[in-house]
């Protein structure tokens, strides 16, 4: 992970947030080349997910909402972690977290953990069951504070940044970003960052269906920043205070459509899009259906497809069947009807909801980690080329030979009108390959003598570093070829 942190940051992908200013926690700038692979990936999204379907449309909503958004949706009250700090050495983590991770490092405590708990009595405010379940699985969201409280002191889990065993009691944090509208103090108004794209849909709703054509089942989607006060630190953009979501809610009648079967069709079109879409290695990605404690009460059925980063299998994309409880809230909040008329039997229907909601920046993550070699002495992205921040680079043989420049300026000024391209004159061409392999440069394009006499250039092959010669008027043609597939 550290190499490919220190990769990201030397050849422009990302770079820590306010880092002039000593940084500020949990925040990222994208660099010139990031900037490119995180909108390939939005681009491509946006593609699969509402431009090549004709059953979803799309949607921009307001990232600052009404506070009553947010109470409707159950953010305001329940949308929080479980953080502790450390008495000794003020550090704060989330209680989930830490638990997780020392049952994972210290699987052979488990057993032992469940054997040894049912001999203790045990407060009658907690579900030894629950507490049991949830070590089993590694997986302890969900579990009550006491719960929390009742597995730290069993565990003795220490402190990860100074050793000790001295936690505050565990307590719970809202993680929605308040914002105060207005300038003149007393008189302003409290609204939210979005934590999630969801609720724009949800809101919109009626708007959506009144103003398309749309007809049950059928999708919104929506991409594009949300806001949520995380404490954890470290693993580069995985987790972030501010970050990109890709978020569908497909709406469907469940006296028609069968739940289950929509489920497995969407479970199947997500792992499509990372493996043939995004080009990752299909080994390193699994589903993991959420535990009963951890799954929320509305949702019938919740998985999670998980990626295999450097720091371990974590959630990437999230699939929940929510029933029609988001928009059972809006209609109990904002006292207006939302529904769809089945054209069939002209019956009002309250749609249910199947969700896929991904975080882009954990996509962006994953492909920077899927594609990372290091072969001999070079080291090399092997991006899928559609993903790749340039497509060509283009380059002349020697800087100073005014006919291989101005010829190499040609070729690029052609490329350029189809392929985002990028030229490097400076010092020798086997470093410009190098640095062309470590921001993922599919195709290396040379402009040398015999360019001069017979018009073909050397095209390289950034994974097989085989050089072929190609006409220049068949250039376009030939990369165009390649990306298409
Ligand atoms: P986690 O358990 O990792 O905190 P979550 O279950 O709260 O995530 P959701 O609310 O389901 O996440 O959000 C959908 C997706 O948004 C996640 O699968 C993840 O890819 C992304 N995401 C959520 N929080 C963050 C964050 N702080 N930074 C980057 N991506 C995030």
């Amino acid at each position: 992970m550290d190499k490919i942190v220190a990769l990201a940051k030397r050849r422009g992908f990302i770079f820590p947030g306010s880092e002039l200013y000593g940084g500020l926690a949990n925040t990222y700038d994208y660099g010139p080349v990031g900037t490119e692979l995180l909108r390939n990936i939005k681009n491509l999204w946006w593609e699969t997910f509402v431009h090549r379907r004709t059953d979803i449309v799309g949607l921009d909503a307001s990232l600052i909402s009404h506070q009553k958004v947010w109470e409707a949706s159950g953010h305001t009250s329940g949308f929080s972690d479980v953080l502790l700090d450390c008495k000794q050495c003020k550090h704060r983590i989330r209680a989930d977290h830490l638990i997780e991770d020392y049952l994972a490092e210290n699987e052979q405590k488990i057993d032992e953990f469940v054997r040894r708990f049912d001999l203790v009595p045990q407060s009658t405010d907690i579900d030894p069951e629950r507490i049991k379940a949830g070590i089993i699985h590694k997986k302890v969201e969900g579990l009550t504070l006491l719960e929390i409280e009742t597995i730290l002191s069993h565990l003795k889990i220490t402190c990860p940044n100074c050793g000790k065993f001295d936690w505050t009691t565990p307590r719970k944090f809202n993680l929605l970003f308040p914002v105060h509208l207005g300038i003149v103090m007393g008189d302003q108004s409290l609204a939210y960052l979005r934590g999630e794209t969801a609720q724009g849909i949800f809101v919109n709703f009626e708007n959506v269906v009144n103003s398309t054509r749309v007809r049950l089942p059928f999708g919104i989607a929506q991409l594009g920043k949300s806001f949520r006060n995380e404490v954890t630190l470290g693993n580069s953009v995985f987790r972030t205070i501010e970050f990109e979501q890709g978020e569908i809610e497909y709406f469907f009648d469940p006296e028609s459509e069968n739940w289950e079967k929509l489920f497995a069709t969407w479970k199947e079109a997500m792992w499509r899009f990372i493996i043939t879409g995004l080009g990752v290695r299909e080994e390193n990605l699994r589903w993991r259906i959420h535990t009963d404690e951890e799954r929320s009460f509305y949702s019938k059925q919740t998985e999670d497809l998980e990626y295999k980063f450097p720091f371990g299998f974590k959630e990437l994309w999230g699939l929940a069947y929510r029933t029609d409880y988001d928009l059972k809230q809006h209609i109990k909040h904002s006292g207006k009807e939302l529904y769809v008329i089945d054209p069939k039997t002209n019956k009002k229907v309250i749609p249910h909801v199947i969700e896929p909601a991904v975080g882009i920046n954990r996509l962006f993550l994953m492909a920077l980690c899927d594609a990372y070699y290091e072969e001999g002495e070079r080291t090399v992205l092997r991006l899928d080329p559609r993903l790749s921040p340039y497509k060509v680079a283009v380059f002349p043989l020697l800087s100073n030979k005014e006919q291989l420049v101005s010829k190499a300026t040609e070729v690029f000024d052609m490329l350029r009108e189809t392929l985002v391209c990028t030229f490097d004159d400076r010092g020798n061409i086997g470093k410009r390959y190098l640095y062309q392999d470590e921001i993922g440069t599919p195709w290396c394009v040379t402009i040398d003598f015999q360019t001069i006499e017979d018009g073909s250039v050397t095209v390289r092959d950034r994974d097989t570093t085989e050089q072929i010669r190609v006409p220049i008027p068949e250039l376009p043609a030939h990369f165009q070829k390649k990306l298409s597939r």
